[in-house]
């Protein structure tokens, strides 16, 4: 059984001591003395100062995350704030510095459950040499939420930034993994399905792994895959440099599983989001060298080359079937799998 002091309450967002006591309690423990500048996340001031570097360009995003189930296999809503907003960063070749951690939670939710997702936050950041620096907490009452949404803002310095928009005819089309792992393991984690499978989301911070191939150079146009999966990416990517993106479906990596339980569900693994991943347009002169570099990283030892980029259909998709038939690979109207992250 819980008691009343296991779970959040309206008060828990209300600015006072019990806001405070959380805080204290099941927060700042995990953030201790995280700070990006002069005035830190301890500080628990009106805002957060960041001491810029001397050069490059500051990247900015934001992300909000309501996915359901809040826990999964392979993560949680709290990895997945963290890394989601990381690898925003990181596909725009920013070094994350400084990141914002929002909760709206609804009353009554577990305050374990809170620990839990909190810890998790903290771990996927360890590594990235990124500071919490400042957060928010509101409570919304029965039925006006479902359980927690958490919103997290990034800051990362870019010398210079990569866009998704600058591919060139003859590039290489990298990905760093198996396509589809996030949204066919949270499919099949739904309620509705309760389908036994040994599906694990990706869900991880990339930073590391795209920290060491920049310095190779020659990454022209870069991109995390996750809502809408690799086909809405590279849709985009060819949309915005009026290329022509030319992929190879056998050499797309698929798991097994993520195969089996699409091909069951009538779903595409390329419609569905990845949380680890990214879609990396490259100078051929460099390829090898960042195909090489990506699969010596834990994240990316299934990196493949999956195409190149040509000019007969600008803004357009073409895939080369299995069969060695062409068509186009459209943008899909959405991620067929809804509160994906
Ligand atoms: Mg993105």
């Amino acid at each position: 059984m819980t008691s009343s002091d296991d779970r959040i309450s309206p008060l828990h967002g209300a600015g006072g001591e019990l806001m405070a006591k959380l805080l204290a309690e099941h927060v700042l423990p995990h953030f201790d003395k995280s700070s990006a500048g002069r005035i830190g996340l301890s500080a628990l001031d009106d805002g957060a100062t960041i001491q810029l570097p001397s050069s490059g360009e500051l990247v900015m995003t934001t992300d909000s995350h309501v996915v359901k189930p809040i826990f999964f296999p392979g993560g949680d809503i709290g990895k997945l704030a963290a890394a989601g907003t990381l690898n925003d960063l990181a596909v725009m070749g920013a070094k994350p510095l400084a990141l914002s951690l929002a909760f709206i939670i609804e009353e009554d939710f577990l305050i374990a459950d809170i620990d839990r997702i909190v810890r998790s936050f903290a771990d996927t950041l360890a590594g990235s040499e990124v500071a919490l620096v400042c957060g928010d907490t509101k409570v919304m009452g029965h039925g006006e939420l479902d359980g927690i949404a958490v919103n997290t803002t990034g800051i990362g310095i870019a010398d210079p930034a990569i866009s998704d928009a600058d591919a060139l005819p003859g590039d290489i089309i990298i990905v760093t993994g198996t396509m589809g792992d996030h949204g066919m393991a949270l499919l099949a984690a739904r309620e509705e399905f309760r389908l036994e499978t040994e599906l694990m989301s990706d869900v991880a911070s990339i930073w590391p792994m795209i920290q060491s191939v920049l310095p190779l150079g020659g990454i022209r146009a870069m991109k995390d895959p996750t809502r809408g999966g690799l086909a809405t990416a590279l849709n985009e990517m060819a949309r915005k440099s009026g290329t022509t993106l030319e992929v190879i479906q056998a050499d797309i990596p698929i798991r097994g599983a993520v195969q089996g339980l699409s091909d069951l569900l009538g779903i595409s693994p390329l419609e569905v989001a990845n949380e680890g991943k990214a879609v990396l347009i490259v100078d051929p002169e460099t390829a090898d060298d960042i195909l090489t570099t990506l699969r010596q990283h834990p994240l990316g030892e299934h990196t493949a080359i999956i195409g190149r980029v040509g000019t007969e259909y600008p803004g357009r998709v073409v895939v080369t079937t299995v069969v060695g038939g062409r068509r186009f690979m459209d943008m899909p109207l959405g991620d067929p799998v809804p509160r994906i992250c």
